[in-house]
């Protein structure tokens, strides 16, 4: 069967802007399995929607960007998840191509920072995410989902971590990832643009967004629903904002199709795909 590709995607050639790469990995799950089957769920939602965004005023026609499908990968087996991802990451920056990983759990972004700091020591990530990620260890593990944002803080310290949208963890969890508890109800509302507009100008920056940042009466089919989160006019202000900035790559994670019987929860996963992916070609 003919891989379907995300939207006007080119298929596998020597070069393009960006690369689309899937993660279909949901080892680790704790709640409600099922992200290995994002990245699909994505493309095939991908052809609803327009190559043109009205909301970056950008277009993907004519633009270089491919798809080359998913990584291969054994089911439950993080190490060897993290080791593609991580290699494939590096290849793409070898060739002069940004990524773009679709996920797939958001254990999957480790490998890919492992990468870029390669490349950019002065990486700063900005994670979108209901959850703080900050957990140390996680049924006896150092290294899943619930964890995933502190062994990124691991590698780049917890200052070069812009979080958006964070509301849920323990308390512990919270305060040592640097957030107020309670949490403000305003801090979840607020003009986030502001906030990355704060970036240094130039310093590369990577974009980790699980879905289950959106509030789920807009995108239900995530492993962790929270109620409270964002709007698509939120993202849209933070997505332009990221069009002036030094913008080196993203991971669009943690879809998890069954959960949404109607689709729109892929079909919005595939339109952040769409105008972050405008947002990173220059
Ligand atoms: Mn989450
Ligand atoms: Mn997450």
């Amino acid at each position: 069967m003919a891989l379907t590709r995300f939207l006007n995607a080119l298929p596998v050639g020597d070069r393009g802007e960006a690369a689309i790469v899937g993660v279909p990995f949901d080892g680790t799950a704790s709640y409600r399995p099922g992200a290995r089957f994002g990245p699909s769920a994505i493309r095939a939602a991908s052809h609803s929607l327009e190559t043109y965004s009205s909301f970056i005023n950008k277009d993907l026609q004519g633009r270089d960007v491919i798809d080359l499908g998913d990584l291969e990968l054994a089911p439950g087996d993080v190490d060897g998840m993290l080791k593609r991802v991580e290699a494939k990451t590096d290849e793409l920056i070898e060739r002069d191509m940004r990524p773009i990983f679709l996920g797939g759990e958001h254990t999957g972004t480790l490998g890919v920072v492992r990468s870029l700091i390669k490349a950019y020591p002065d990486l700063m990530v900005i994670h979108l995410d209901a959850h703080a990620d900050f957990k140390d260890e996680y049924l006896g593990s150092k290294i899943n989902h619930a964890t995933v944002m502190k062994r990124v803080a691991d590698l780049i310290s917890n200052d070069r971590i812009i979080k958006i949208g964070v509301r849920s963890g323990t308390k512990d969890e919270l305060v040592d990832a640097g957030m107020d508890v309670p949490i403000p109800l305003d801090s979840i509302r607020q003009h986030w643009d502001n906030i990355v507009n704060k970036i240094p100008e130039g310093n590369p920056i990577y974009v980790s967004l699980d879905l289950d940042v959106f509030d789920p009466s807009l995108v239900p089919g995530v492993g962790n629903p929270e109620p409270y989160g964002l709007t698509w006019r939120e993202f849209i202000q933070i997505t332009r904002v990221l069009t002036y900035h030094n913008f080196v790559g993203f991971d669009v994670m943690e879809l998890t199709p069954k959960y949404d019987s109607t689709g729109v929860s892929a079909v919005v996963a595939a339109s952040v795909v769409r105008d972050l992916t405008l947002s990173l070609l220059t």
